[in-house]
């Protein structure tokens, strides 16, 4: 029996040891116990494709909302991430742009595949922050708040074609490589995480959608590796780039929502499958970006164009769950 305490211990050790590979970041809410952020993707174009006009939209519902921080979902930096820490796109397409009163708040990042086509390591480096102390990028974290926990995931390794036919991109793997071990402990780690939260709102961050009708459409790896967790540990709601469009996709098999926020610049117009409809509730193909307002009970997302103009809002109550679109 002692034999076996020893074991059980170990196994506590083990546990404790890859839960902690996800770095836990503290966020405070407002007095009143609420929270509101925007959240935007696929952007850094050095203000290029309408990129400044997103962000003095950004700028605008960011002081109506008094936002708490920003999210970004990726490819920060076209067209191949950050050169290296002392490229000037860090500040060209962030600092410069993102320059409205209301976004001088804490950004946090995830890396898209774009960015792996730089120095990755670049934006991931807290020397970053002696620039812009708003930055915050890493591969996966967690970011808690009182009523809601963000679980940030770094998709851009489960993608078997950026392995396989990288065409003429060179990616760089430094730190992912070797990729099955890289993958399977991310993934554990992030299952510990999500039944080991007793948050109120559990929000997955991540580049790549698991549901889109947009250019790229489902990502088949995140379908099969990320979203049963995500199901079985009552993920509210995905958030991601990657297409560049806005689009809200209801599972047809959980309670999730599947959020894309990917019209930071560059839009594809009319690029969306028509023929996939299964769940899909909006889908805008121009530039824009997303709010969110999140309290104990209710949930708000909005998206909007470039022009502020609300494109569609959804509604999320616990307990009794609703989603109304307008
Ligand atoms: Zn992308």
């Amino acid at each position: 029996m002692a034999g076996l305490g020893v074991w059980l211990a170990f196994i506590g050790v083990c546990f404790l040891n890859v839960s902690a590979l996800l770095q836990r970041l503290e966020h405070p809410v407002k007095a009143d116990g609420s929270l509101s952020l925007v959240v935007i993707g696929d952007w850094g174009r050095k203000g290029t494709y309408n990129q400044s006009e997103v962000s003095a939209q950004m700028g605008r519902v960011g002081a109506k909302l008094n936002i708490d921080f920003v999210i970004s979902t990726g490819d920060n930096f076209y067209d191949d991430g950050l050169s290296g820490v002392d490229d000037p796109a860090f500040e060209l397409s962030f600092s410069k742009i993102y320059t409205a009163k209301s976004l001088q708040k804490q950004w946090y990042s995830v890396l898209g595949n774009h960015d792996y086509r730089g120095d990755v390591e670049a934006q991931l480096n807290t020397i970053l922050q002696k620039i812009d102390p708003r930055w915050i990028c890493q591969r996966s974290f967690i970011v808690d708040t009182e009523i809601a926990e963000f679980f940030f995931v770094d998709t851009t390794p489960f993608v078997d074609k950026y392995f396989l036919k990288p065409k003429d991109h060179k990616y760089d793997w430094t730190g992912v490589l070797p990729r099955d071990k890289y993958l399977s402990k991310l993934l554990k780690d992030l299952e510990i995480a999500l039944k080991d939260s007793t948050a109120k709102w559990k929000i997955v961050v991540g580049h790549h959608p698991v549901r889109s009708i947009g250019h790229h459409g489902d990502t088949q790896e995140l379908i099969r590796h990320l979203l049963p967790i995500l199901e079985a540990n009552d993920v509210d709601m995905y958030i991601n780039g990657h297409d560049h469009c806005l689009e809200h996709i209801s599972s047809t098999s959980s309670q999730i929502q599947f959020l894309t926020s990917g019209g930071g610049s560059k839009a594809w117009k009319g690029d969306i499958d028509k023929n996939r409809k299964d769940g899909a509730k909006f889908y805008y193909d121009g530039q824009g970006f997303m709010s969110m307002e999140i309290e104990e009970s209710n949930a708000k997302v909005v998206y909007y164009d470039i022009f502020g103009k609300v494109l569609h809002v959804v509604n999320l109550s616990k307990g009794l769950r609703s989603v109304y679109a307008t």
